[in-house]
């Protein structure tokens, strides 16, 4: 995941930080042609937090400016406001924009007949493109999956309470839209699989540690510094890394 930080801090949203303890997850997309991420994510002029120790000049010159002066970071109408948004830097590479923080209320989904996600779940917006290009979609596909793992790993949230707008809907917590499947189904792409794409990024990120009898074994027989140890040990893989390494004659 490439993953930048823009916190929204003009957005009324932002500014209300009313507390959110996130149990869900709601995906949308923006159904709107435009893949660039400057189009909704600028730092506010003087802005000097929230944007990941990066000055608002450099995160500028990622996101490239916005001439229209339509970006969310201000007052909006109607009043919007998400947790990130996925989409296009300046330099056509995709990115994962944070722009609110993930344990206060976003205003996205609007409210259904039993209530609205807005006031459990966190929400982000994939850019559109014209729904044309397969490359595209596998780019932000894989990118709103890993931010998915990211959010279910740090907030114990379950992959099953990830939903579209279009499920929100149907669930009874958010406005009738159809996102971000118009877009997926036209790839043959379902939110069912796009669980099981997050699952299986999950069950990656949970690799069993190795045992401390193997890393000594192989700092012994290898004579590795603790320096490089503690680098094997951080990869993902490393307890199937570390018996090879171990038991190899
Ligand atoms: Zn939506």
């Amino acid at each position: 995941m490439n993953f930048l930080s823009c916190l929204l801090v003009n957005n009324p949203c932002y500014r209300a930080g009313v507390a959110l303890k996130p149990k869900g997850i709601v995906v949308h997309s923006t159904g709107a042609n435009n893949p660039n991420l400057r189009r909704y994510v600028q730092p506010a002029v003087g802005q000097t937090e929230g944007m990941g120790g990066k000055s608002s000049a450099a995160l500028l010159q990622l996101l490239g400016k916005n001439e229209n002066g339509n970006h969310w970071n201000g007052v909006t109408s109607p009043a919007v406001c998400v947790h990130g948004f996925i989409g296009r830097l300046a330099d056509g590479t995709v990115a994962t924009v944070q722009t609110l923080p993930f344990t206060v209320r976003c205003w996205g989904c609007g409210s259904g007949s039993k209530g609205s996600y807005n006031s459990s779940h966190i929400q982000f917006e994939i850019c559109e493109d014209g729904m044309e290009s397969p490359d595209y979609l596998n780019q932000v596909w894989q990118e709103a999956v890993e931010l998915c793992a990211e959010l279910c790993r740090r907030y114990g949230i379950p992959v099953s309470a990830i939903r579209s707008h279009a499920e929100s809907h149907r669930d009874g917590y958010a406005t009738n839209h159809g996102d971000p499947e118009h877009w997926f189904t036209r790839f043959g792409r379902t939110m069912d699989q796009f669980r099981t794409a997050v699952s299986k990024a999950l069950a990656g990120q949970s690799e069993p540690a190795p045992s401390e009898e193997t890393v000594q074994q192989v700092q012994r027989r290898f004579g590795f510094s603790n320096d490089t140890m503690a680098y094997l040990k951080a990869y993902r893989f490393a307890a199937a890394l570390l018996k090879k390494l171990a038991e190899q004659p």
